[in-house]
């Protein structure tokens, strides 16, 4: 069985040096523990933060371990009661095409009738990050305008769809034409914003003539610098992200923030968050997408590659913005 480990801390993006690939043989299995076979690998920008030796809300990947994160497995063999060979799970485990684990350290995935994928994006992890981001913390209002960026992303999607059922007017910010025409045309977005066709203030103002009321953080850096003067008062800008900073190499100075001169003035509430915050309320949010999603009013779209060699690609490719929506490796059937 194979695995992916750290291999270096990178500095900047991840490189050839970073990764390693190494065999592994599957462990026996005792009393309470499943042999899990995986079906779909998540790649998530977090995990970037993870690779470098710094103090987090998360501890830093050891050189020489497997990566580890969101991960959906089948059952092959259980020695648990409530688990069978042929369930379903998804849990957070290192990268791996089998692992070995106790049953408390993963939960069965209800998968709706939809790919078990799902389990890793519109109903997992960042669909819940983007129901707690806007809904608890952005709270848009019918008629507000709300902005969201990496907007056609795995949260970025769920985000903007959810703010426009509020009422409110939502305007997404994303790398290319396909992602604008994909979040416009596909998921009913008010209108886009390319960042990298330039003139990011005129577009801006063409998009948001009356100013920002909810601005959906997921990059920082200069988009959320051309942001601040936008937000109206009372504003409220959930902090879910800022992956513009996530690749900044050591000698690579950051700025800093740049923004305060900007709440004080229009009495802006900033709220960083965790999803892990909002554990207690999950029930709330899983019936909230699972019913927007069979209802078919919650779109979403997975980019997938195929193969466990393609994590390291797959992953890098979340900072070139190959994705539109939830960025997986499928590793093999179920
Ligand atoms: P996405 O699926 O949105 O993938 C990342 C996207 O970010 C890319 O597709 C790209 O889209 C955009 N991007 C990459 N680099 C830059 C850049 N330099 N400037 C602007 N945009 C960039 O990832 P997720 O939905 O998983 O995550 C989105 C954000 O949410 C991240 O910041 C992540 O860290 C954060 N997050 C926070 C959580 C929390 O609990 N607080 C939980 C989950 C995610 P484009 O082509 O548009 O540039």
């Amino acid at each position: 069985s194979q695995q992916l480990l750290l291999k270096m801390r990178p500095n900047g993006l991840p490189d050839e040096q970073t990764f390693e690939f190494r065999h592994v043989e599957a462990e026996n299995l005792e009393q309470g523990e499943l042999l899990l076979k995986t079906l779909y690998i998540s790649v998530d920008p977090y995990m970037r933060g993870r690779m470098s030796n710094q103090d987090s809300y998360v501890e830093p990947f050891q050189i020489g371990e497997p990566l580890a994160g969101g991960i959906v497995a089948q059952v092959m063999e259980s020695r648990v009661d409530d688990f069978k060979s042929g369930d379903i799970v998804r849990g957070n485990l290192p990268f791996q095409e089998y692992n070995t684990v106790k049953a408390d350290n993963v939960s069965k995935v209800n998968t709706h009738g939809l790919s078990p994928s799902t389990a890793l994006g519109v109903l997992g992890m960042p669909g819940l990050t983007a129901y707690f981001g806007m809904m608890h913390i952005g709270e848009p209002k019918k008629g507000e305008t709300v902005v969201v960026s990496a907007a056609a992303g795995a949260v970025g999607q769920i985000a903007g769809q959810l703010a426009k059922q509020t009422g409110a007017r939502v305007v997404g910010i994303v790398g290319s034409k396909e992602k604008a025409d994909y979040i416009t045309e596909k998921l009913g977005f008010d209108a886009a914003v390319e960042y990298k066709a330039g003139n990011l203030e005129a577009q801006l103002q063409k998009t948001c003539p009356n100013g920002i009321d909810v601005y959906y953080e997921n990059v920082g850096g200069e988009i959320g610098d051309a942001i601040w003067p936008h937000l109206n008062n009372f504003a409220r800008v959930p902090v879910c992200g800022a992956i513009s900073s996530y690749n900044l190499k050591e000698e690579e100075v950051d700025l800093g923030p740049r923004v305060q001169q900007f709440l004080i003035k229009s009495r802006v509430k900033m709220q960083g968050f965790l999803v892990g915050d909002f554990a207690k309320d999950y029930k709330e949010a899983y019936k909230v997408l699972a019913e927007g999603v069979s209802a078919g009013k919650l779109i979403f779209e997975e980019t997938i590659h195929e193969g466990f060699e393609t994590i390291p690609k797959a992953f890098n490719g979340l900072f070139t913005g190959e994705n539109i929506g939830k960025q997986l490796v499928k590793i093999t059937e179920a």
